[in-house]
């Protein structure tokens, strides 16, 4: 069957994770979003103008790219599918487009959600305005002083942002923010999740709208090469960008899939999001998934270079194709990350964001271990965001390229 037909299943489960862990109030909203979605997602008229979108305002299909240089230096054939050029930046505005749309649809006046690095919030403000729809972003006020430039396209957008103060003040607080103001108003409202994470069925409607990653990337890789690749990798906060690229590839076996972690400034918890990688199986968000937690149980405190990577768990799809075996999840640290920064910048004339910089850090390792072999990378956004905190904190990266 169908890999996409197939999971998650009718209750929600990606194997045994994934469901809906939520108050009984919360799961009559998610069953009509459930309904919804079915009904209106599969219509022509939700089909073709979701098409018109993407072609129009979202500047798809995106392409594919040979890193000729980078691929020089390290052996092997790297390729990036450039998700830097999506409208806004970054893979996010994929489904949220299709979530804005689905709020439009079920006459919903306003859309709400928390973002980390505010890609989420700035992509979901970018899709609100399209539609001339009310749009409020909850926002860690850590996030908020790390990512200035977000904040001010947000508002630019026309959406209105409500710091959050509690906790560590970063995303996972957010979430729960967020949530709890939704629940005030959902007839009116739609809650807009921003990765693959939280109940069912958000997994799935995310994981589907960013399908087309993996439907352009296949085809542009085939046309370009004759081939398929033999890996293909991306990196892994919730795993939206992940599971967009990963769905177009999962059905042929013999492609092999990395989801890369990022392992922060050391393996301690705490200073790491490695939820797959160390964590165990729990809920969090309305979801069961592997988690990273502390002596109690409780949500550990997390930490990436990457403020898009730092949240402690991931999808639950990711958690059954981990221990399916189907993906296999790796690690790139703070270090691994400048240095795929800077090089990708320098060879090739892309700046990565720091998110995608973990992906290119692991496509360059898999490249020098694997010369005769291609890998397709999801290059999920650009660096603009990120320039100030890299030079101001590490500098231009000149030590990289003494061999210049
Ligand atoms: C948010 C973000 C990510 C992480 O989110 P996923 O859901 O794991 O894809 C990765 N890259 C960029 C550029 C982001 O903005």
């Amino acid at each position: 069957m169908n890999y996409l037909k197939q999971f998650p299943d009718k209750d929600g489960y990606f194997g045994k994770y994934g469901g809906a862990y939520v108050s009984e109030e919360l799961l009559r909203e998610m069953k009509k979003i459930e309904s919804a979605y079915y009904s209106i997602s599969k219509s022509h008229e939700f089909i073709s103008e979701l098409r018109s979108i993407r072609k129009h305002f979202q500047g798809r299909p995106t392409p594919v790219y040979f890193c000729k240089n980078l691929s020089n230096k390290t052996g092997g054939r790297i390729y990036l599918k450039r998700e830097d050029l999506n409208h806004s930046g970054a893979h996010k505005l994929n489904h949220c487009m299709g979530e804005v749309l689905l709020a439009k649809y079920m006459g919903k006046k306003k859309v709400l959600a928390e973002t980390g690095a505010g890609q989420h919030g700035v992509a979901l403000a970018t899709a609100a305005a399209y539609f001339g729809i009310e749009c409020e972003i909850h926002m860690g006020e850590v996030d908020i002083a790390k990512q200035h430039p977000n904040v001010v396209r947000m508002k630019l957008l026309g959406a209105n942002v409500i710091p959050v103060t509690s906790g560590q003040k970063t995303l996972k607080e957010a979430v729960d923010s967020a949530f709890e103001v939704y629940l005030k108003d959902p007839n009116n409202s739609l809650y807009c999740i921003g990765s693959v994470v939280g109940p069912h069925p958000f997994p799935m409607m995310v994981r589907d709208f960013q399908h087309i990653v993996g439907i352009e990337a296949r085809d542009q890789f085939f046309e370009m090469t004759g081939e398929m690749p033999d890996a293909v990798t991306a990196c892994v906060g919730g795993g939206s960008n992940a599971m967009g690229i990963f769905s177009g590839f999962i059905s042929d076996e013999d492609i092999a899939l990395f989801g890369v972690e990022p392992s922060g400034r050391s393996l301690q918890l705490g200073d790491h999001a490695c939820s797959l990688t160390y964590g165990k199986e729990g809920v969090l968000h309305g979801m069961k998934t592997y988690l990273l937690t502390d002596e109690k149980g409780e949500p550990a405190p997390v930490y990436s270079i990457a403020s898009g990577l730092d949240y402690p768990g991931s999808g639950p799809e990711h958690s059954m194709l981990k221990d399916t075996g189907r993906v296999t999840y790796v690690t790139a640290n703070d270090k691994e990350c400048l240095e795929a920064f800077f090089k990708l910048s320098r060879y090739e004339g892309i700046i990565p964001a720091l998110e995608s910089s973990h992906a290119v850090a692991f496509g360059m390792r898999y490249a020098k271990e694997n010369p005769k072999k291609s890998i397709l990378i999801n290059l999920s956004g650009r660096g603009d965001k990120d320039i100030d905190f890299v030079v101001e904190n590490y500098g231009i990266g000149d030590e990289y390229f003494n061999d210049l």
